[in-house]
């Protein structure tokens, strides 16, 4: 409660559930070190705190606290807009079919379509890769106001590019070494600092799931038919390359996760846990942002008192009509 009350403005309503910061940090990668995916959970459930609550009290408190998150989020955002001065980028990457779309559409349902954009990033076109790797993505960004969304991103060019180093495209080297990517990192980095610096706070969600949540999500996919369209064959042969996922997301995760625009590793094998997460984790940094509604000017507030005294004035004279 202590973390929002007073910092927003009284459309505001006061949390009733919220995650403590001291839980919210091990999810954080840390900038500066090196990150090892062992170390993080995708089953939160498992560790030792979520078993002395067991599954039934973090299923009702984690529904709780995205529902309180999703009003908080959609205030926050009229907020974003009326203040004008910073717009917010949200990244989301995982391994296939970790709840990247689950997760945005949970979290973001509460919010004004008009508030908030997301791009999903597929393979690039001839076009795109005619271009610097970072154009096609600085045309998809929020503008002031805005919650910006990208399903996939940037990170893909670091992720399954260097798994698949042949679909790097023309002019590029055809067996690149460890120089290339730390200059990518490189240019990610520096492109999220100048993002930071005018105005967009940046949040990257690493949606982290174990290898056998993803077999019984594929299994789904191909039992039931209502999930049919959701499978790829493309979804197995990545799945061969596991492991060198596993490595290029620790890798990018290490070199990519600054105070600006830090990494959050959110375990995913449980989905009401991962949204619960995001949704908190948006909700307080947007609020970090301490926005405030414009003041008003003496000369616009002038303007409004007499806007407001003429239509009182006019409904008066229409309510004394029927009577002269
Ligand atoms: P779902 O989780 O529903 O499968 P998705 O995000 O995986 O959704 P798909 O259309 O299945 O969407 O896959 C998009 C594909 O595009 C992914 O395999 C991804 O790796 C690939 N892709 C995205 N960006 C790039 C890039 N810059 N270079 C090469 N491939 C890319
Ligand atoms: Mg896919």
């Amino acid at each position: 409660m202590i973390r929002r009350a007073g910092i927003l403005p009284s459309i505001y309503q006061p949390p009733i559930a919220m995650i403590k910061p001291k839980l919210i940090k091990q999810f954080l990668v840390e900038p500066g070190t090196e990150v090892n995916l062992k170390d993080y959970v995708t089953d939160w459930t498992e560790t030792d705190e979520a078993k002395e609550l067991g599954t039934d009290v973090i299923k009702d408190r984690a529904s709780l606290i995205l529902e309180e998150n999703r009003k908080h989020l959609d205030s926050a955002q009229e907020l974003l807009y009326a203040s004008d001065t910073h717009s917010v980028l949200l990244i989301f990457q995982a391994m296939d079919a970790a709840g990247k779309d689950g997760t945005i559409r949970h979290v973001m349902s509460g919010v004004n379509p008009q508030g908030c954009q997301v791009f999903s990033f597929k393979k690039p076109s001839a076009e795109e890769l005619d271009h610097n790797f970072l154009w096609r993505y600085m045309k998809a960004l929020p503008e002031r106001g805005r919650i910006g969304i990208f399903n996939r991103s940037y990170y893909e060019d670091v992720l399954v590019v260097k798994v698949h180093p042949e679909w790097l495209g023309p002019g590029q080297p055809a067996d690149p070494d460890h120089r290339f990517w730390e200059k990518r990192y490189e240019d990610i980095n520096n492109f999220e600092k100048h993002l930071s610096r005018n105005g967009t706070l940046v949040l990257k969600f690493f949606l982290h799931v174990s290898k056998d949540e993803q077999k019984r999500r594929f299994l789904e996919r191909l039992t039931n038919t209502e999930k049919h369209w959701k499978f790829s064959g493309a979804d197995l042969e990545e799945r061969e390359h596991w492991k060198s996922y596993q490595k290029a997301f620790a890798d990018a995760l290490s070199a990519t996760s600054t105070k600006r625009a830090p990494w959050y590793v959110i375990p995913a094998d449980r989905k009401y846990v991962a949204r619960a997460l995001v949704a908190d984790i948006i909700a307080t940094a947007i609020q970090d942002l301490k926005l405030e509604f414009p003041k008003v000017s003496p000369e616009k507030m002038a303007l409004l008192d007499a806007a407001r005294e003429k239509l009182e004035g006019k409904d008066k004279d229409k309510d004394q009509k029927p009577q002269s």
